[in-house]
């Protein structure tokens, strides 16, 4: 009742919630209450989330934040929210998004901006949430949900988390079914949290996890016991230090927290070595050819006839092209052709080919750095702090809003588990995030280390 009081009081000014789920909410929560009644609690009981309205949820609005899939409500349940409510979760609603995941500060959604619970110091301006899971992040930081399910493509749970002052998990891919998450780009896309702290990164984690035979790309592995690597020692732990992630234009403040943090495990016992990742700088370019085309196949499914949107047509074609043409904005559109042009038979090997040739070289910069001896590498989660909304020089250069994701993109193109961790102010006031990344499969080594930096 408390959660859902301060949604229906507070909702309005940071538009994170796209739609709210009273009374599934109540009768969830009764539930909970009996099971507790009986003793027979789960390991999330009565725990108000939030879900990203990527994630099926069955009965209830799944739009993707998209006008495609207008008055959609899926007659099943992804995986990972049967998961937490399995374990006793309630669901408070759906939070928004950009729109199929796709953008870095919540602006391409059909629902209108998120705004960012934080302010600059003396300042009015409202600021962007980050994105594409900017309603998740806005819901943590402005206590709208106890946690908030998030997913990230390229950086789409850090960069929020770190623009809000929360914490962004990314596990490994594989690590959390996608069944019945709406698919943006399928080799990338991976499920995970959004929470206040460390501790409920891990206890999330746990639940959300779980090997899916409707998901093949799932992994067959236990799920450890995330929350027993907190307060273990980083003693002897050896931290990288990519030389690579010192970018052009980084703001000082921001270069200022990464060595802070680096004091900081140096300080708690670990060991810091300076790594090369040599193919860094090609992440970004890659992703933007890998991701579009991923996208242009999997959402060739919108077509009015499926699901959601009809916009009717004279022939089935004019049908097809009067849908698409109402039901994406501007960005998927963008997407789309750039995926269908790097597809196409004159340009397949050009593009994507190459692309996914660099793919691996990315990946195995990072396996290297791990061969020798490195067991998770430090970097800022973003260039800068959150923007202002209808950031002018961003609205006019797509590639500089793609930039925000420099230090993200390149964990999504490995499959390798990351965390973003609030770890200090800028100048004006604004929550800045330190991003570690752990070898596959070791999301407790991101717990434990993440735990002394928080
Ligand atoms: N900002 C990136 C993009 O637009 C990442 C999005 C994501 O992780 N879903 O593709």
């Amino acid at each position: 009742d408390a959660y859902l009081t301060a949604i229906d009081a507070h909702n309005a000014a940071f538009n994170a919630y796209v739609a709210v789920t009273h009374d599934i909410a109540r009768s969830m929560a009764k539930a909970s209450d009996e099971r507790l009644a009986s003793g027979k609690g789960g390991a999330l009981e009565g725990i108000p989330l939030g879900i990203k309205d990527l994630f099926a949820t069955k009965g209830v609005h799944t739009q993707a934040a998209s006008h495609i899939l207008n008055g959609f409500k899926p007659d099943y349940e992804s995986t990972v929210t049967a998961n937490l409510w399995a374990d006793g979760a309630v669901l408070l609603g759906k939070l928004n998004m950009d729109e199929f995941a796709m953008g870095s500060s919540n602006e391409t959604s059909y629902y209108g901006p998120v705004k960012n619970p934080w302010k600059a110091r003396g300042s009015d301006a409202d600021l962007v949430a980050g994105g594409s899971s900017g309603g998740s992040a806005a819901a943590v930081a402005a206590h709208l949900c106890a946690g908030a399910t998030a997913t990230d493509t390229g950086g789409s749970i850090r960069q929020p988390a770190a623009f809000t002052g929360t914490v962004g998990m990314k596990p490994t891919y594989g690590r959390c079914s996608r069944w019945g998450t709406i698919a943006y780009a399928s080799s990338l896309d991976q499920a995970g949290s959004i929470s206040r702290d460390v501790r409920d990164a891990a206890i999330m984690l746990k639940s959300m996890a779980s090997t899916d035979l409707k998901d093949s790309t799932s992994v067959d592995l236990p799920v450890p016991e995330y929350e027993s690597a907190l307060g273990q020692s980083v003693k002897g732990l050896r931290i990288g230090i990519p030389n690579e992630y010192r970018v052009d234009g980084m703001p000082d403040e921001v270069e200022k927290l990464w060595q802070e943090g680096i004091a900081y495990l140096r300080d708690a016992g670990a060991e810091i070595v300076d790594i090369s990742l040599p193919h860094t700088k090609y992440a970004l370019p890659a992703y933007y050819i890998i991701s579009p085309a991923e996208a242009s196949s999997n959402l060739a499914r919108y077509d009015g006839v499926r699901y959601g949107l009809r916009v009717p047509g004279k022939d089935i074609i004019d049908l097809y092209e009067k849908t698409r043409a109402a039901g994406f904005g501007d960005e998927v559109k963008r997407r789309v052709m750039i995926g269908t042009y790097v597809l196409s038979a004159g340009y397949y090997d050009a593009y994507y080919v190459r692309a996914q040739k660099v793919r691996s070289l990315i990946k195995r910069d990072f396996d290297l750095a791990f061969d020798a001896g490195v067991d998770a590498i430090l970097t800022p989660a973003t260039p800068s702090a959150a923007f202002g909304i209808a950031d002018k020089e961003m609205a006019a250069d797509p590639v500089k809003m793609y930039l925000n994701d420099i230090f993200t993109v390149t964990v999504n193109m490995a499959g390798l588990p990351a965390i973003s961790v609030p770890a200090g102010l800028d100048n004006q006031g604004l929550p800045l995030g330190l991003q570690l990344i752990g070898k596959p499969f070791e999301e407790e080594t991101l717990f434990r280390a993440a735990y002394v930096i928080e």
